[in-house]
């Protein structure tokens, strides 16, 4: 388990190099829930997701390596390759032939290698684990990983700073990184606090795995909360354990509940992706109502442009 310690540690290592972002009341969502919302405007963050916090904080740890290596596309693949710029390193970011061209030119405009090898997400990791067997590289993974789990855990020590009275923070899940640092910073310093995770509906695996004791895979769907797609990983050593032991809550929204949340924030002024709405969305529905001040965290801005207009347009 990754602990308040090593938490307390990532955020003196990543200072000035990741920014404290900033906390809005939302007046809408508060009326809604009937106690006090605040957003924690983590989208907002650079490379526009919470996710260059866990990578700063594994590159600032690593020793004398050939560079760095993972197979994610998306955030943490952005994050990963911008926090090794920033220490003068090497990335290599592992992608299949179907990763789409804007994610492809997302990566290398960060300054890092964009591999394209098979067919297949699969094939991808594959490629990844090679680079670190063969060529000196370090496999920095998305989310089962301490030094992943105590960067995104800052978050938590940030919320319980700007929000010392919080009763609640809602956290979109996925491999439960995210939700693992934040809960173990959090209940180490409120251990009252409660944690209320939110996946969708669609292929959500952390919540398959819990309901049967044990890391399962699931089938992949399409989702507006893109970034919470994908499996916790059948030899997943760290977020499963973390997430059942710390989480009080899991709540699982359909994909009209997401695209209500990405609207409303769209009225409050932040344009976000469906896997950042999912607290609002879950307020919305009246599915969290509290305790209050309830904290949503609004996790990540990168959703393409036109999906955005169009989840407005179908309001
Ligand atoms: C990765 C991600 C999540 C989920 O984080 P996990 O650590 O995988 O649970 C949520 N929101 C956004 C925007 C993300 O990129």
């Amino acid at each position: 388990m990754v602990g308040l310690e090593a938490i307390r540690d990532a955020a003196r290592r990543i200072e000035g190099q990741v920014l404290r972002t900033p906390v809005a009341r939302s007046e809408g969502l508060t009326q809604a829930a009937g106690v006090p919302v605040l957003l924690k405007l983590e989208h907002q963050q650079t490379t526009g997701a919470f996710k260059l916090r866990g990578a700063t904080n594994a590159v600032a740890r690593l020793g004398d390596v050939a560079g760095v290596t993972t197979a994610s596309t998306g955030n943490h693949g952005r994050a990963l390759a911008h926090a090794a710029r920033a220490r003068g390193m090497r990335a290599v970011i592992c992608m299949s032939s179907l990763v789409p061209d804007n994610k492809v030119r997302a990566i290398r405009d960060l300054g890092a290698e964009a591999r394209i090898i098979g067919g297949s997400q699969d094939e991808a990791f594959l490629e990844a684990q090679r680079l670190e067997a063969d060529e000196g590289f370090a496999l920095i993974p998305p989310f089962d990983h301490p030094d992943v789990i105590a960067g995104q855990g800052t978050l938590g020590l940030e919320i319980i700073e700007q929000i010392p009275e919080a009763a609640a923070i809602a956290v979109p899940l996925s491999g439960g990184g995210l939700l693992a640092g934040v809960a173990a910073a959090a209940k180490a310093m409120r251990p009252d606090i409660r944690i209320i995770g939110i996946s969708m509906e669609r292929g959500a695996a952390m919540a398959a795995s819990l309901a049967a004791g044990q890391p399962v895979e699931v089938r992949e769907l399409p989702t507006l909360a893109d970034s919470l797609g994908g499996g916790i990983g059948l030899q997943n050593r760290l977020t499963f354990p973390m997430v059942r032991d710390l989480m009080d809550d899991l709540i699982l929204l359909t994909e009209d509940e997401i695209a209500a949340g990405i609207r409303h924030l769209a009225l409050e002024g932040h344009v976000v992706e469906g896997a950042a709405a999912v607290g609002a969305g879950a307020v919305l529905a009246g599915r969290l109502r509290g305790p209050g001040p309830l904290v949503l965290i609004v996790s990540g801005a990168n959703i393409d442009p036109a999906t955005h207009a169009d989840i407005l347009r179908a309001a």
